[in-house]
């Protein structure tokens, strides 16, 4: 029995598990949230990989680039393609909403409202201070992942320049690595039945009235994420970094299915790390600085998401909005999304930030609380995809991207 278990691959026990989850849930209704607690146990365990993962990857991948200029090419490469796709995903969620008017003869009375987050407030200033790690310690302790990548680089940074002196610690980050690594093979065997008790746990207590109400924004949701997906960066791996699509998909088909049933772009961290060195062949450097930082920086489907729902809003109070407001949605979406973590409902949070600037109310967050589970899932596997194919993109570009790895089909 055990056996056979393992002698299926683990990503065809995960996507089994994701859709009987999804048939459980269907058949046994809100009961299904009798087993959420496995669902939980398994975030909490991949939760527990994030800090000490990203600590170790990023300082032994510091290391292992070697020289500051190197790091510089990765960095800004990742930077502007994670610029350039948040950009293109605003820009489409504004054009979906205004081309689809979803917002547009709302049957409000079908709506169960949920709760407005309090408001983001956050200005330029207090953002650019939270990235210092004031005390590194407190950093691990909150898993705050941002000044955590910056400690980790000047640590790596730091070992650079001690040069000799430095060489012992090079070692003992290069096997912490490694050994987190390996836990990570362990933990990822829970994936199957984490995955499963969420989808069930989802799939069960959806209110199907509330959906129906708002079919028409979550659709759009949806579309909007697939064409990032189908189009933009499909186009990225294709034209770009020239890597097979097909195998590139089925090589990060265990991220993107935990991506969904967590709808955290953060707890899946540990496992998109392991698709893209395992599977796609990404050296452990790029990938780790490049989707570590995307986990927190580069949310996509958020970014579409917020347009979107801002020209939702609008209609559904008659708020006019111009080509001002557009570009303000834009530029704070952008922003917003360098600060918030990759955690269940970040953009409902970073609605009160993208609204406050164009006037549109926040009672609309009332509206959208109810199905954003929903909608949170395919925009975490939308961020995720997003990191995962920059990441592949900076690696191909600087000769970082073994492509023996990703055709080999011998996938975790
Ligand atoms: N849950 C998403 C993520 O973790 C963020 C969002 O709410 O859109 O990537």
């Amino acid at each position: 029995m055990l056996r056979f278990w393992f002698s299926i691959p683990l990503w065809q026990r995960v996507i089994g598990a994701l859709i009987l989850g999804v048939a459980l849930g269907l058949f046994w209704g809100p009961e299904a949230e009798a087993i959420k607690w496995i669902g939980d146990f398994f975030i909490a365990s991949i939760k527990m990989l994030v800090v000490p993962l990203i600590f170790f990857s990023l300082v032994s991948g510091v290391t292992s680039i070697g020289n500051l200029k190197k790091l510089g090419s990765v960095g800004g490469r990742a930077l502007l393609f994670f610029l350039v796709t948040s950009q293109l995903a605003v820009w489409l969620g504004l054009v979906l909403g205004t081309v689809f008017a979803p917002g547009v003869g709302l049957d409000q009375s079908r709506i169960e409202m949920g709760d407005i987050p309090e408001p983001k407030t956050e200005g330029w200033r207090e953002m650019i201070l939270s990235i210092v790690p004031q005390s590194p310690v407190q950093v691990m302790a909150d898993a705050n992942v941002l000044p955590l990548i910056v400690f980790a680089l000047l640590i790596g940074i730091g070992i650079l320049m001690a040069k000799e002196e430095g060489q012992p610690l090079i070692r003992v980050f290069d096997a912490g690595s490694i050994v987190m690594q390996k836990i990570t093979i362990v933990v990822m065997e829970l994936t199957p039945f984490g995955v499963f008790a969420l989808m069930a746990w989802v799939a069960g207590t959806f209110g199907v009235d509330a959906l129906l109400a708002l079919a028409k924004l979550v659709a759009l949701n949806y579309a909007g994420c697939l064409i990032l997906i189908g189009v933009v960066y499909v186009g990225i791996l294709k034209f770009m970094a020239k890597v097979p699509v097909g195998d590139f998909f089925r090589g990060m088909i265990d991220a993107l299915a935990v991506a969904y049933s967590t709808a955290s772009s953060s707890a899946t961290l540990p496992v998109t790390l392991r698709c893209l060195q395992r599977n796609i062949g990404v050296s452990p450097s790029v990938s780790s600085f490049t989707a570590s930082l995307g986990a927190t920086i580069n949310m996509d489907g958020t970014a579409m998401y917020l347009g979107l729902a801002t020209v939702f809003g609008a209609q559904i109070f008659g708020v006019q909005l111009d080509m001002v407001d557009y570009l303000m949605v834009a530029i704070t979406a952008t922003l917003g999304s360098i600060g918030a973590a990759g955690i269940p409902g970040t953009g409902l949070i970073m609605m009160t930030l993208v609204f406050g600037t164009v006037g549109v109310p926040l009672e609309t967050i009332a509206f959208v609380a109810g199905v954003d589970r929903l909608m949170d899932m395919m925009r975490t596997v939308t961020n995720v995809t997003s990191d995962s194919t920059v990441a592949t993109a900076v690696a191909a570009s600087l000769d970082e991207l073994d492509r023996e790895e990703l055709v080999s089909h011998d996938d975790v």
